[in-house]
C-alpha cells in the first residue's frame, strides 16, 4: 500500500488535443476512502481531465505527472488502467449495436478477474452476479439481452455505467456529468449507487456543473476548474457556494488570489 493512502496524485499535469493545450497545469491528490467534486463552467476543462486520467488517445499530455497507486499512471493503455482499478464513466456513454450489455459486462468482468490471476466465471453464475446488482440501479434485467446503451434513455445509459462500476468494483471511479438529463428519481438511484460503491478503500471523483448531486452525495472536497487548472478547493460549502453566487464570484476571487 502506498504512504499515506494515497490513490491518486496529479502534479502540475497539462495536456493538449490537436496542439491546443486544454489542461494547464492541474494538482490534485485523492486519498483512499475520499468523495472528491469537481465543478466547473463548461469548457473548463473538465471532461478533459477525466479522459486524459482514463488514457484516451485524442489527448497528448505535454508535461507533469499522474502516479496511481504508486505507478506512472501515464504508461499505461487505456485497457490496462481500467484493469488495474481506474474507472470512468462516461459524460455520453458510447452504444455498442449487436453487443448485448450482458456479453459486454462478461468480457470486462472477465478482464478484471485474469488481472487479478483468477480463473474466467462460468455464465450461468455471472449472470447471478448481474442479477444481484441490478437491484441497486433499479434497472430490469431486459437491460440485460439488449445491445449495449443502443435505445437506452440518457437515465437509462447512467444507471448502465453505475451497473457496471457495481460490477468492476473500481479503486478509482470517475464519473463525468453522471448527473445531467438525469430526473429527481434517477438522480438519487444514482447517488444510492455511488453512496453503497464507496468504501475506505476505494475512491470517486465526480465531476459535475451543478450543485444538485451533492444533495444526494456527500464530497469530502470540491474543486473548483477554470481554464484547465483547479483554481480553488474547499469543502462541500463551496459547491453551495457557487450555486447561490454562480462562477462568476470566482473570477474576482481569481484575480486577487492567483493575480492574472
Ligand atoms: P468541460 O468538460 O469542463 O465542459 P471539456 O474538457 O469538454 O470541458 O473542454 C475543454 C476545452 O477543450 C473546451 O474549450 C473545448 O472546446 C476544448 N476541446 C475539448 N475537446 C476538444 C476536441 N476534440 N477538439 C478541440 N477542442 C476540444
Ligand atoms: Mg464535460
Amino acid at each position: 500500500m502506498p504512504e499515506n493512502n494515497v490513490i491518486l496524485s496529479v502534479r502540475h499535469l497539462t495536456a493538449s488535443i490537436d496542439g491546443i493545450p486544454i489542461l494547464k497545469g492541474v494538482n490534485l491528490e485523492v486519498k483512499a476512502g475520499e468523495i472528491h467534486a469537481i465543478m466547473g463552467r463548461n469548457g473548463s476543462g473538465k471532461s478533459t481531465f477525466s479522459k486524459v486520467l482514463a488514457g484516451h488517445p485524442s489527448y497528448e499530455v505535454t508535461g507533469g505527472e499522474v502516479i496511481y497507486q504508486g505507478q506512472n499512471l501515464l504508461e499505461f493503455e487505456p485497457e490496462e488502467r481500467a484493469r488495474m482499478g481506474v474507472f470512468l464513466a462516461f459524460q455520453y456513454p458510447i452504444e455498442i449495436p449487436g453487443v448485448s450489455n450482458l456479453e459486454f459486462l462478461r468480457v470486462a468482468y472477465n478482464a478484471k478477474l485474469k488481472q487479478e490471476g483468477k480463473e474466467e466465471i462460468d455464465t450461468f453464475d455471472f449472470e447471478d452476479l448481474v442479477e444481484s446488482k441490478l437491484d441497486l440501479v433499479k434497472m430490469d434485467s431486459r437491460f440485460l439481452d439488449r445491445s449495449v446503451n443502443q435505445g437506452f434513455s440518457g437515465g437509462e445509459k447512467k444507471r448502465n455505467e453505475i451497473l457496471q462500476m457495481a460490477l468492476l468494483e473500481p479503486k478509482l471511479a470517475i464519473l463525468d456529468e453522471t448527473d445531467s438529463g438525469l430526473d429527481i428519481d434517477a438522480l438519487k438511484i444514482v447517488a444510492n449507487g455511488v453512496n453503497q460503491l464507496a468504501k475506505p478503500d476505494n475512491a470517486f471523483i465526480l465531476i459535475t456543473h451543478y450543485q444538485r448531486l451533492l444533495n444526494y452525495i456527500e464530497p469530502d472536497f470540491v474543486h473548483v476548474m477554470q481554464n484547465g487548472q483547479i483554481v480553488t478547493s474547499g469543502g462541500k460549502e463551496l459547491a453551495l457556494e457557487l450555486e447561490s453566487r454562480g462562477y462568476d464570484f470566482l473570477d474576482e476571487q481569481v484575480i486577487s488570489e492567483v493575480g492574472v
